[in-house]
């Protein structure tokens, strides 16, 4: 038996280190983006009794209905922002009216035609991780925007081409589960996950501050609408994951289509969905679902 070299320091977390350098870095080997956030290892995990984000707490001292505000523990040197849904503790974006959602909805247009004035500013990005097994560090109902000095690669490699892959996709029936006059729900195709959805206008309207009264409206409905679907088949909350992807906030893109990517983490109630090696190692999701199954299941009422 030979000697192992002792295990040094892996295990130390709680160090933030030297940063290795700002902004985003890309991988020499794999060309993977990554944003190296050792800072962020300091910052509060849910708090038990005082909730920063109740109003009163110490990002929301003043009453409110919605409200954003500076990410006190960003992962970018960039903007970045917190946005409160509400000022309800214990709800979700699932529980809120179409009312309070649209609310939701107007501070995100709102935010990202400010962020994205900014001349530092070439891509905003509006997402939320529901839920404690999708990373959120607070329980009270809140969702982030980041704004990139420029536009990250996987919101480019669906622009890379120079027409509208949204417009061109005929949806077949099987696969959508939510219809308005405006706008659609559905499983993709090629889904990656079990519970992965898809919301997107009709019309080909390129990001957030565009939409007028009716679309807002109409996205606030079904937004609430596909993530109590997810929680009905997850028998609960169901941690989800969602992020929208709109038009760069510099330069001419035609063939931006606003859409939000909604993917639940769980495979079967209480049964968390992992991307496993031969996954990472390929690059070949494999999903265990049928799409149109899935789509089934959300569709029933
Ligand atoms: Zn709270
Ligand atoms: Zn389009
Ligand atoms: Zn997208």
């Amino acid at each position: 038996m030979t000697d192992a070299p002792p295990i040094e320091s892996s295990a130390r977390i709680a160090d933030p280190g030297t940063p290795t350098g700002r902004g985003v870095l890309r991988d020499s080997l794999t060309g993977q983006q990554v944003l190296i956030a050792g800072h962020r290892q300091g910052r509060p995990q849910t708090p038990a009794a005082e909730c920063p984000f109740c109003p009163g707490g110490t990002e929301a001292p003043d009453p409110y209905d919605v409200r954003a505000f500076p990410n006190r523990w960003p992962a970018l040197p960039g903007a970045s922002e917190v946005v409160l849904y509400t000022p309800r503790h214990t709800s979700s974006l699932a529980q809120l009216s179409q009312g309070e959602v649209r609310k939701v909805v107007d501070l995100w247009a709102e935010r990202t035609g400010e962020l994205g004035r900014r001349a530092d500013t070439g891509y905003v990005l509006v997402f939320e991780n529901r839920g404690g097994e999708a990373g959120a560090t607070v329980d009270h109902p809140h969702g982030q925007i980041f704004a990139f000095p420029e536009p990250p690669d996987l919101p480019m490699r669906e622009l890379s081409s120079s027409t509208c892959a949204l417009c061109a996709e005929r949806v077949p029936d099987e696969l959508v589960v939510l219809e308005t006059r405006g706008w659609r729900t559905w499983v993709p195709r090629a889904a990656a996950w079990p519970y992965e959805l898809r919301l997107a206008p009709r019309e080909h309207l390129p990001d957030l501050p565009s939409l007028t009264a009716g679309p807002r409206d109409e996205l606030a409905w079904m937004l609430g609408e596909a993530l109590r679907r997810l929680d009905r088949v997850g028998g609960g909350t169901m941690p989800s994951m969602m992020w929208i992807h709109q038009r760069p906030t510099r330069g001419h893109w035609p063939q931006a289509h606003l859409h939000l990517h909604v993917t639940g983490l769980w495979h079967a109630p209480g049964r968390r969905r992992h991307i496993a090696a031969g996954e990472h190692g390929s690059g070949v999701m494999v999903n265990p679902l049928e799409p149109t199954v899935a789509a089934r299941m959300l569709r029933e009422d």
